[in-house]
């Protein structure tokens, strides 16, 4: 039963249909039942196949007041490297082919709560990359909570580019506000972002057609989010400042709750600990094998659910690792190279067999709080990238598109806990990199720099800490409103 309220809350989450929007929500979910939400989480049939495939058929029984269900998959059936090839499909359909389905399972959910089968449903937490969920919660006088699983540095962006399109800055003309590479903040810009280069925001930023999808489907979701009952954001005040004081003036009602790797780390043994949501199987011999490495002596490279690369540029990251010397735990996801799997030769094999270890897909967060990891390169995903800062691991940072771009900003300059390799990676580059990451004077700062960060922001989610007390704010005033 709650701390709140006398019925027990009911709360529906829906995240975008791609695995790290659904690892975060499903992190808030799990702490919104540690406060006694009853959950249902809503997958698409897709993922929810992909999900018992990689866990076993039974596995999600027996998790009390927490159910899954799913809606159908509309266009959004597709494979990480496909979505990435295809990511206006992607985005369509979220935009067309959700909300009907989606309404019908709040009825159902309805249907089932009048039976007396489960408590009436009070509240909507949705992925903010679901805007349709917006109109569902409105017609049943729901609040509703946007979920943001990106940076608040790229909620910024995002919410910002329409204005600057209507504003004439966008489309950009001219490298006139550029600076070598960098924006010229003279100009009618984003404020608080500073010193950014063109080459670190998400794409849309490039877009020069005003009438292209993904500006609509921008705005659509600014939109919503001025709509929404309240928007929280996985991150900290702690984290992104600026950027945080600036999202408060465009939403009022807007909350850090993050990082929720943190909040969970500090209740480790909750009964949901072992709930983690995998389109991939997760292979746990890793942990063995790291077992036997020294502490802080090995590099973890993961480039998280739909980066692709070429085969070329593979294999330069391999000849990296391989000329390094280091040890490291590679994860290559099977759709991970562009055109299907890459065989290494037997030069390379022979250079990283007494030291590497290559797995389709890893535990990722225990495989970051394991004591041999010293390091971690990475593409910069926001739930990587607090995830490394959560373990207290410095990155080496390569990122590939969207948020990841400002990311990699962030961790490189405004926090200093990583180095950034070029887009165009060379073998010679990850060698020096990842040798200064993991036994440099560099790496031995940045190391320090990220303990600092991890004890700070253990403190924010701890009881009395600021994430923790709008973690509060957001149950009293807007979760359990309908109780
Ligand atoms: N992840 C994992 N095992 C892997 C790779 C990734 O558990 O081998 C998880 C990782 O912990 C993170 C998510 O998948 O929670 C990836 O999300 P992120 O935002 O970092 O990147 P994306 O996949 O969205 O590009």
């Amino acid at each position: 039963m709650s701390n709140f309220a006398k019925t027990k809350p009911h709360a529906v989450l829906i995240p975008c249909p791609a695995q790290g929007h659904i690892n975060a929500l499903l992190k808030l979910a799990k702490l919104l039942h540690l406060r006694g939400f009853h959950i249902t989480f809503v997958n698409t049939e897709y993922n929810h196949k992909a999900l018992l495939n990689s866990r076993g058929p039974d596995s999600l029984d027996g998790f009390t007041d927490f159910n899954f269900e799913t809606i159908p998959n509309g266009f959004t059936a597709m494979e990480s490297g496909d979505l990435i090839q295809d990511i206006h499909s992607f985005f369509r359909s979220i935009m067309t082919d959700f909300l009907q389905p989606f309404g019908e399972l709040l009825t159902r959910l309805d249907a089932s709560a009048t039976a007396g089968l489960i408590p009436p449903v009070t509240c909507i937490i949705s992925d903010c990359y679901m805007p349709f969920t917006v109109d569902a919660a409105e017609e049943r006088a729901l609040p509703i909570v946007l979920f943001s699983p990106v940076s608040a540095c790229c909620s910024l962006t995002t919410s910002h580019i329409p204005k600057l399109f209507q504003n004439g800055v966008l489309p950009l003309k001219d490298e006139s506000y550029l600076i070598d590479g960098y924006f010229d903040i003279e100009v009618d810009w984003i404020p608080g972002l500073k010193n950014f280069r063109l080459k670190d925001f998400p794409e849309t930023i490039k877009i020069k057609d005003p009438n292209d999808f993904m500006l609509k489907y921008t705005n659509e979701v600014t939109n919503k989010c001025q709509r929404a009952s309240a928007i929280v954001l996985n991150t900290s005040n702690e984290l992104e400042s600026d950027v945080m004081n600036e999202l408060y003036s465009i939403f009022p009602s807007l909350y850090a709750i993050g990082p929720l790797s943190s909040f969970l780390n500090q209740s480790p043994q909750n009964h949901l600990a072992s709930l983690n949501f995998n389109l991939w199987k997760e292979d746990t011999k890793c942990l063995e094998w790291l077992e036997s490495k020294e502490p802080g002596s090995v590099v973890y490279v993961n480039f998280g659910s739909v980066t692709v690369m070429s085969p070329e540029k593979l294999l330069e990251f391999a000849w990296g690792l391989a000329n390094s010397k280091q040890p490291f735990l590679w994860i290559i996801r099977p759709d991970l190279v562009i055109g299907g799997s890459v065989v290494f030769s037997s030069e390379i094999v022979n250079g990283i067999s007494d030291r590497g270890l290559i797995v389709n897909w890893c535990p990722q967060e225990q495989v970051l709080n394991h004591p041999s990891i010293g390091g971690f390169l990475t593409h910069c995903g926001w739930n990587s990238t607090t995830e490394s800062i959560c373990a207290g691991v410095p990155m080496l940072c390569w990122p590939f598109f969207g948020d990841q771009l400002a990311n990699c900003r962030f961790i490189c300059n405004e926090w200093e806990i990583g180095l950034e390799i070029d887009k165009d990676v060379k073998r010679d580059e990850v060698e020096k990199l990842v040798n200064e990451l993991m036994v440099g004077e560099n790496g031995k700062k940045m190391r320090e720099k990220i303990m600092e960060f991890k004890k700070k922001v253990e403190e924010d989610t701890r009881p009395g800490g600021v994430s923790y007390k709008n973690l509060d704010k957001v149950i009293k005033d807007v979760l359990l409103k309908k109780i």
